[in-house]
C-alpha cells in the first residue's frame, strides 16, 4: 500500500522526498552525467555546479570558513568527523566528550575509539530538562581533550542542546574540537541556525525531504581530518570516490526548501503538536510524557503506561497509522529507549515508549484519527 494512504507520523526516522528534490535529481542525471573530475567540457561544467552548490549551502548557512563535503548521510558525516579528528590529532591528547543519548551512528563510534583505539571518553547524562549544558561541557573538559560531540536536537525526544552557546565556551579551549550532529535540527527548528562557533556539524538530506544515502559534514576550512576512505583525492580529500553530482545538488535543493519554509512549518507543526500534547496531558491515567523542558513540536514521545508501547505500535499500523516505538535505527537491537533511560524514567516508562515524529505534510485531521484510535486501541488490548 503506498504511504500516501496512509497516516505516517514517523518523519524522524525518514521523510517523504520532495517532488522538486526529485526532478533536479533526474534532470542532473540526464543533462550533466559527466565525471567532474574531468577534464572535457562536460565535466568542468559538472565540476563548475558542484563547486556552486557548495557555495550555496554555505550562504544558507552564512557560513564563511567553512567547507561542505558531500558525503552518504549522517552515519558517514558522523564517523568522517569523529574519527578523522582523534586519528588526525591524536598526539594532542586521548580524550573525548559525548552525550549518552546521541544516534548510535555517534555512540557506536566513540565506542569502538575507547576499545579498539584506547581513547577514553566521557559520556554526559542530559539533566532532568534533557539538556547537555555548556557547564558540563566544560566541566567535563581536561587538559588530554581534542573532541567533544553534542547533538543538535535529539532523536528521540526532541531535546535541543545550545550549540551555539557551547560553541562558543569552546573556543575558549582551541585544542578542543566541536562536532554536533545536526541532522534532526535542519529547518525544524524556531530559532537561527548559528554554525559559526561549530567546528564540524553533520546533515542529513532524507530528514528534510531529500534523498535517503545523502548528506553532508560542514566543516571548517583550517580543520584536518584524516579521511576514512582513500583514493582519488575527491571532497577535499576527505571522501574519495566519484562525487555524485546528482546527489550534491539534490541535497542542496532539500536544504534550501527546509531552510527557507521552516518558520511558517515550525509554526503549523507547533499547533499539530499542542493538539497532541493536551491529549496526551488530559489522561495521565493512560499516558507518561517524556518530554524536554522545552518542546520540541516534531518529536512528541510518552509512554504508555497501562499497556505495552509495542503492541500498541503495532495495533496502530494494522490500523493504518505508523509511528516509533524507540528510534528505527536501533528498533530490532535493544530492549527499551536507553534515551529515555538517561532521562532518568523508571525502567517500565522507558521500556515503553512511542515516538510520534510530525512534519509539514500531517494535517490537523491525521491527528484526531491518531487520538481516536489510540484510545481506542488501548481500551481493545488485553
Ligand atoms: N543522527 C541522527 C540524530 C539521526 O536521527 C539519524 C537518522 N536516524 C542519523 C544520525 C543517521 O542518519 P543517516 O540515515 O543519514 O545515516
Amino acid at each position: 500500500m503506498p504511504i500516501d494512504n496512509l497516516i505516517y507520523l514517523d518523519n524522524a526516522s525518514t521523510t517523504k522526498v520532495d517532488e522538486n528534490v526529485l526532478k533536479v535529481y533526474e534532470q542532473t542525471h540526464k543533462d550533466f552525467f559527466a565525471n567532474p573530475s574531468s577534464i572535457h567540457k562536460a565535466g568542468q561544467q559538472a565540476k563548475y555546479l558542484l563547486d556552486r552548490s557548495r557555495e550555496d549551502i554555505l550562504k544558507i548557512f552564512n557560513l564563511y570558513n567553512h567547507q561542505v563535503i558531500y558525503l552518504s548521510g549522517a552515519t558517514e558525516a558522523n564517523n568522517l568527523a569523529i574519527k578523522g579528528v582523534c586519528f588526525r590529532y591524536k598526539n594532542r591528547g586521548n580524550h573525548l566528550i559525548t552525550s549518552s543519548y546521541e544516534h548510535p551512528s555517534v555512540l557506536e563510534a566513540f565506542r569502538q575509539l575507547e576499545k579498539e583505539f584506547g581513547y577514553q571518553v566521557t559520556y554526559l547524562n542530559p539533566n532532568s530538562d534533557g539538556v547537555i549544558t555548556k557547564e558540563m561541557v566544560v566541566n567535563a573538559i581536561t587538559d588530554k581533550t581534542i573532541l567533544v560531540s553534542i547533538m543538535y536536537v535529539n532523536n528521540e525526544i526532541g531535546a535541543i542542546n545550545p550549540i551555539k552557546e557551547i560553541g562558543l565556551e569552546l573556543a575558549k579551549y582551541p585544542k578542543v574540537i566541536f562536532h554536533t550532529d545536526a541532522s534532526q535540527a535542519i529547518g525544524k527548528l524556531n530559532e537561527n541556525l548559528d554554525f559559526s562557533s561549530v567546528d564540524l556539524v553533520t546533515i542529513s538530506s532524507h530528514k528534510i525531504h531529500g534523498l535517503v544515502g545523502s548528506g553532508i559534514l560542514l566543516k571548517k576550512k583550517n580543520l584536518e581530518l584524516l579521511p576514512l576512505a582513500s583514493g582519488g583525492g575527491q571532497e577535499y580529500n576527505y571522501r574519495s570516490g566519484t562525487e555524485d553530482l546528482p546527489n550534491a545538488l539534490a541535497t542542496k535543493k532539500a536544504i534550501e526548501i527546509a531552510m527557507k519554509h521552516s518558520k511558517e512549518r515550525y509554526e503549523y507543526v507547533s499547533k499539530l503538536a499542542d493538539r497532541l500534547i493536551n491529549y496526551l496531558k488530559s489522561r495521565p491515567d493512560l499516558y507518561e510524557l517524556n518530554l524536554p523542558k522545552e518542546i520540541n513540536p516534531y518529536i512528541i514521545n510518552f509512554s504508555t503506561i497501562t499497556k505495552k508501547s509495542s503492541v500498541v505500535v503495532e495495533a496502530l499500523s494494522n490500523n493504518n497509522i505508523l509511528v516509533s516505538s524507540v528510534s528505527a535505527c536501533h528498533s530490532s537491537k535493544e530492549k527499551g529507549s536507553y534515551v529515555v533511560k538517561a532521562l532518568g524514567k523508571e525502567y517500565k516508562i522507558a521500556n515503553n515508549t512511542i515516538r510520534v515524529s510530525l512534519d509539514y505534510l500531517n494535517t490537523m485531521e491525521e491527528i484526531e484519527i491518531f487520538i481516536s484510535t489510540l484510545e481506542k486501541i488501548i481500551g481493545e488490548i488485553r
